[in-house]
């Protein structure tokens, strides 16, 4: 028997193959870890003997695990005839899984791109990619191919293995630049605490050294007649310094201190009378008209009651101090999605709009009249603080009047919880468990714009189980179990979301007594198994819901799904994600909201895209812009150039925000399509400088789409651009920023309507 010994011609062949291998691969860890071995692979290929065609293959989920660049619908095989033919991308028939059954010898590869009897090798266990070479049939043609493919699979494979180390090394530095950041940030905080110790001690601590002399200076002098005026201008300087002092302390427990909170269930109006009481003497010393409004029913906030307190004494504070005598101050309680919200109202010389950005800031003081009133610049920057803690949100806007509106929002109390880990399997500690179940509801509510939401989980014994409420006016009611029939799971296994199943839902008697007149029942499915079902409302006199409300209510279901079944043994990261996706309707760019994932699934369509990927693309939406919440606000918000670091913090947001909703992702893609939604066409984008057809399709249509409502969107310090002027804008910036092509579809979908948009806003 005749055994293929490579001819010593060969070998050199071999040897050149594998050096050429080596000398097409970038190892500068910029490049895209599969995609730049798969090229180079098929270059070292090109050099082997007797070979008509050569071919390189991925495995498409693996390659997306390694590799952030690699777009989950692109094509998987890079096939070329030799010598001289093309390299071209296709997705043969059969299947990565044909090629894999060939590669371990199971059968051989008939769908390869190339003509001639196909040799497959493997590269790495289980196999990312596949080598390729055809040429002549028979057992002798095969095993001579087999010898010349062996030692370039060999070399791809401790590429790959060095690429994604690199990768996962270029991760840690960027975790650890972040961190490095933090610490930056928590050092010039420091400065700044020293900065204002120097300076806003200095001035009452003169003033009282100065008195106190003279008077030290004067003891035993019945006759000097100034004591009593300076002992009282000490007494107040010392009030004053005391008062400061005790600010930079409160700032510092704040900011360091989130574990003492004690949250409890409070009547937000209670704590708004006492703020009123304890500040009606200077309300009543400057003439001021103090009213609050408040609707027969607010559900209770889940809140640190003295931390909450001062926040209201701080705003209600500044209103008297900077309302002029005889002004107005209006304290308006409401209830709002997942939140109560407390808006104190004034008509005194409201804020300049270029400082709205600013107010918040540690320190932070107008210019102008404002200025004379004592102060140290702390009182808005303690109830942010404070706000943040609960995972509200805080913010300021000048009114069309005239005056100021500082406006909070604080967490609505939580329904009864029962005992999530017996109804999923789920081990992880009741406490871990009625807070993830909390954030659901809590994001639901806030996404979906929904008083009133409640969460059951299938107990594995043929019902759901009613595993927490949130909004319903009647908390202490007891929801009942829904036993599931057949009805209930074809529903559920549906997958779809729907205002009313029909009779089915008889068994869920949740607008019993309590006017939830509008609601959406959505499933919760995994695997093709019902596990759970989600009911949002809202009650009599609100819009109902739409469409688009519909289609976001599912995308929001596959993301707790995702989220419940990461959850054991992942606790804090999943609650984090949760929280911050939660905090995304109040900041940054509003891609999240039924109407934005209904034009984007429009364009999607418009474009051509199938449906998984549009699935894929919709999940992507709802979190993509997650890592803005980390952001500072104020930052985001800003209209203004930014400054180095403010200009830094944004562009890491992208990899932050893939970070942080890490847990909530189902699968690499979505991952990618976060990851790359700052590229720009021409490659000049974040985080990985991708250009063109490089950049996953949806993550080009991320970026239109953002960029549309950050345009259009009203902001606290400037309105938004009229329809037609941001439509120009975005076309302005297609071929660079924007893809043409999406650019082209978006225009076609949106021109028709902004015409019309802009007239109506034109009589407004
Ligand atoms: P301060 O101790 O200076 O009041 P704050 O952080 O409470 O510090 O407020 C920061 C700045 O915001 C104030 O110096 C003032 O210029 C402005 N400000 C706050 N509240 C109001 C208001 N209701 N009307 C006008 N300006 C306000």
């Amino acid at each position: 028997m005749q055994t293929a010994v490579p001819r010593p011609t060969d070998r050199a062949r071999d040897v050149n193959a594998v050096a050429e291998f080596w000398s097409r691969l970038s190892l500068a860890g910029e490049a895209p870890p599969v995609l730049d071995t798969m090229e180079a692979v098929l270059a070292a290929l090109r050099l082997l003997p007797d070979v008509s065609g050569v071919a390189v293959a991925a495995d498409p989920v693996l390659a997306a695990a390694m590799d952030a660049t690699w777009d989950a619908g692109r094509d998987w095989c890079l096939a070329a005839r030799v010598p001289t033919g093309q390299a071209a991308w296709s997705a043969p028939d059969g299947g990565w899984p044909a090629v894999r059954a060939a590669a371990a010898g199971r059968s051989a590869w008939s769908e390869a791109p190339l003509a001639g009897a196909a040799t497959v090798v493997p590269v790495g266990e289980p196999p990312v990619l596949a080598l390729v070479a055809t040429g002549e049939a028979g057992a002798d043609a095969d095993a001579a191919r087999r010898q010349a493919l062996v030692p370039v699979a060999a070399s791809a494979a401790a590429a790959l293995s060095a690429l994604t180390t690199l990768a996962t090394l270029q991760a840690e530095v960027v975790r650890l630049a972040g961190e490095n950041h933090a610490l930056g940030r928590l050092a010039r905080l420091q400065g700044r605490f020293v900065a204002m110790a120097s300076h806003d001690f200095k001035a009452p601590l003169t003033a009282i050294t100065a008195y106190t002399e003279v008077l030290l200076g004067q003891v035993g002098d019945e006759a000097f007649p100034h004591a009593t005026e300076f002992l009282g201008v000490i007494r107040a300087e010392a009030g004053r310094l005391l008062r400061m002092v005790d600010r930079v302390l409160d700032f510092t427990r704040i900011e360091f201190g989130p574990q003492l909170m004690k949250l409890e269930p409070v009547p937000l109006a209670d704590l708004v009378q006492e703020a009123v009481r304890a500040l009606a003497p200077s309300a009543a010393a400057r003439r001021l008209h103090v009213v609050v409004e408040a609707p027969a029913f607010l559900p209770r906030a889940e809140i640190d009651a003295d931390l909450i307190r001062q926040v209201i004494v701080n705003l209600l504070g500044n209103a008297v101090k900077y309302t002029p005598e005889g002004g107005h101050i209006r304290i308006v309680l409401t209830e709002e999605g997942s939140s109560v919200a407390v808006s104190v109202l004034d008509d005194g010389p409201g804020i300049p709009s270029e400082d709205i950005r600013r107010i918040f800031r540690e320190f932070y003081r107008a210019d102008g009249a404002a200025a004379q009133a004592e102060g140290a610049g702390l009182g808005l920057s303690i109830a942010r603080h404070i706000v943040h803690l609960h995972g509200g949100h805080i913010e300021a806007r000048r009114l069309p009047a005239g005056g100021s509106e500082f406006r909070f929002l604080v967490p609505k109390e939580m329904g009864a919880l029962a005992a999530l880990p017996q109804v999923t399997g789920l081990q992880v500690s009741p406490e871990k468990a009625s807070q993830v179940i909390s954030v659901v509801l809590r994001t639901v509510a806030e996404l979906t714009d929904s008083l009133a939401v409640v969460l059951l989980m299938g107990d594995g014994n043929g019902a759901l189980v009613p595993v927490g409420s949130l909004g319903l006016r009647d908390e202490g009611r007891r929801l009942q179990p829904v036993i599931l029939t057949e009805a209930w799971r074809r529903f559920l296994l549906d997958g779809r979301a729907q205002p009313d199943p029909g009779a089915i839902v008889g068994d869920l008697d949740l607008a019993h007594g309590q006017d939830l007149d509008e609601r959406l029942y959505c499933p919760l499915v995994h695997e093709d198994e019902p596990v759970g079902l989600i009911v949002a409302g809202r009650h009599a006199g609100e819009a109902g819901y739409g469409e688009a409300e519909r289609q976001q209510l599912e995308v929001l279901s596959r993301i707790v799904t995702t989220a419940l079944r990461n959850f054991e043994g992942n606790e804090q990261r999943v609650l984090e994600a949760l929280q911050v996706l939660l905090q995304t309707r109040r900041t940054g760019v509003p891609t999240s909201t039924p109407e934005a994932l209904h034009l984007i699934g429009r364009l999607a369509r418009a474009l051509g895209m199938g449906s998984q990927e549009m699935r894929r693309l919709l999940y992507a939406a709802t979190l993509h812009d997650a890592g803005m919440a980390r952001v500072e606000d104020e930052i985001v918000l800003g209209a203004a150039p930014l400054s180095w670091d403010e200009r830094d913090e944004v562009d890491r947001h992208v990899e932050q925000g893939c970070e942080l909703v890490g847990p909530l992702l189902p699968d690499p893609a979505v991952r990618g399509l976060i990851r790359h939604h700052h590229e720009r066409v021409d490659g000049s984008g974040h985080p990985d400088g991708l250009a063109g057809d490089r950049i996953p399709l949806g993550s080009r249509i991320l970026a239109v789409v953002d960029a549309w409502f950050s345009l259009t969107k009203d902001r606290s310090f400037r309105a938004g651009l009229a329809p037609s002027a941001a439509l120009a804008e975005i076309r302005a910036h297609a071929g660079t920023q924007f893809d043409t092509r999406v650019v082209q579809a978006f225009v076609e979908l949106v021109e028709p309507v902004t015409g019309q948009a802009d007239r109506t806003e034109n009589r407004t």
